[in-house]
């Protein structure tokens, strides 16, 4: 057998290998899944060659933070990750998972965000893991098990905190899906199924995280006036638990908050120097989540992505639909529900400081629901290497790789990913540094990104030049495999 054949040479690339170690010039060659050499590999002959001169060669992007749970299932080709250059997405995010549910349960919002058909239902986690196999996306997946979802599934009401009978039964939940492999739990107290829980509840559920070092991973219950007291309580939660935490999409929300990062970083950084925290941000200063009617949500600008009573109005102005009907912001939103909206409510400077903050992890949060998502669904990652790299020039090619590769897969336990060398999985991208670029915007959200010429998982070529190549070699990553 010769080594020196391969299935996938590419040529004349440019390697930022996702360490954060500056670029080099090296061909990379693939085989069986694997990249099994980097260098200057003149001797090798390959099935397959791309020329990839000019451009840059760099690990398959790790998205943190998705809600892509049933979209893998639903929309296997995940054409709005894959053509960003993701390659692999962490999903069962801010509470809310695809498993374990019943048939008979009917979901509030926001678990129905990634609700496909109540006959398609997962009750066990493992199902949901074996369902995922069977049918392999275009992605790797590794995914989380939700602390609402489960209130949801075992609490007859949700506006108080759970029960010790309550609380057993959803830690025998937790119990169940890590060992069918999740890679830890979420919260979302943020949201109205599990503001009522209590810190204790919160620990007490997931002690099963603990003997696993598995991760706990949190949408803050506040993260506007309160944030300082959310960071203290996620921090405790990982202290009691003695299990690595991570913030979910960091930010501070609402006019009277703008600024705040540069207090809330520091507590971060302070509070590393002792426990395991890490933390994410998506490149935008609008978010997006289900339609509320709370003033803090409604203060700024709010933009309907989607309605289940109304979807005419996807993509409309809420102050336009409130003026249309001739009711309030607030009554509006309650008639437009259940949906998702967008909402200007963060400051470009403390997004650009909790972006450029040393571990910060890019994570897109994209809903990928209706047709007017926000635009971070699919434009996340080269707005970070276009805009916020390149264009204002917030942190080197190097480091924007890095937050969205190595640095995600050290913090997510993924070994084997996330770094370009001999022996990992071939999760690759090749880019255009001077070209890549969002093109999804507010009015347009599905817009592919430009100048990501190339994307590789597990060896196989799954988009080239604005084509979906029909790959499917997504495979489920689980603490277990990835040690
Ligand atoms: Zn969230």
């Amino acid at each position: 057998m010769n080594d020196k054949q391969v299935d996938l040479i590419i040529r004349n690339g440019t390697v930022i290998d996702g360490s954060k170690a500056p670029r080099y010039e090296a061909d990379v060659a693939v085989k069986d899944g694997r990249i099994v050499a980097i260098g200057e590999l003149a001797g090798y002959t390959a099935t397959q060659t791309l020329d990839a001169k000019g451009r840059i060669v760099a690990p398959g992007f790790i998205d943190s933070h998705t809600h892509d749970d049933t979209a893998v299932l639903s929309h296997p080709g995940m054409d709005f990750k894959v053509s960003q250059g993701v390659t692999t997405v962490i999903a069962g995010n801010c509470g809310i998972s695809a498993a374990p549910l019943r048939h008979d349960m009917e979901l509030p919002m926001p678990l129905a965000l990634v609700e496909t058909t109540p006959a398609a239902r997962f009750t066990s986690f493992a199902a949901y893991l074996a369902a995922m196999r069977a049918q392999p996306s275009s992605v790797n997946i590794a995914a989380m098990v939700g602390h609402s979802t489960l209130r949801a599934v075992v609490m007859s009401e949700l506006d108080r905190p759970a029960n010790a009978r309550e609380i057993a039964q959803m830690r025998e939940m937790v119990e169940e899906a890590m060992q069918a492999g999740a890679i830890g739990l979420s919260t979302g107290t943020f949201y109205p199924p599990a503001a009522a829980a209590t810190t204790e509840e919160i620990i007490e559920v997931a002690r099963p995280l603990t003997s696993r070092k598995a991760i706990y991973a949190t949408h803050m219950r506040d993260e506007s006036a309160h944030v300082m007291d959310s960071l203290e309580e996620t921090f405790r939660i990982g202290r009691e638990l003695g299990v690595p935490v991570v913030v979910s999409h960091h930010k501070v929300q609402n006019q009277a908050n703008f600024g705040r990062s540069q207090e809330t970083l520091p507590l971060i950084r302070e509070t590393m120097k002792h426990q395991c925290v890490s933390l994410d941000c998506y490149p935008y200063t609008a978010g997006s989540t289900m339609i509320r009617t709370d003033r803090g949500m409604l203060e700024g600008r709010v933009l309907i992505a989607s309605s289940d009573p109304h979807p005419e109005m996807a993509g409309r102005d809420l102050d336009d639909i409130a003026r249309e009907w001739g009711v309030a912001k607030d009554a509006a939103a309650r008639r437009l529900q259940p949906g998702s909206a967008i909402y200007f409510m963060m400051d470009e400077n403390d997004v650009q400081r909790i972006l450029a903050f040393d571990e910060t992890m890019v994570g897109s949060d994209g809903i990928p629901v209706g047709d007017k998502p926000h635009p971070r669904l699919w434009g996340t990652f080269p707005r970070v290497l276009g805009h916020y790299s390149r264009d204002v020039g917030l942190f080197p090619l190097e480091t924007a790789v890095w937050k969205m590769t190595g640095l995600t897969a050290r913090n997510f336990g993924l070994a084997g990913r996330g770094t370009l060398k001999a022996g990992n999985a071939a999760d690759i991208v090749v880019f255009d540094a001077a070209t890549v670029r969002d093109a999804a915007n507010y009015t347009n959200p599905t817009l592919p990104a430009e100048g990501i010429h190339a994307v590789i998982v597990n060896g196989a070529l799954t988009w080239r030049d604005g084509v979906h190549q029909g790959a499917r070699q997504g495979q489920v990553l689980t603490r277990s495999n990835s040690k």
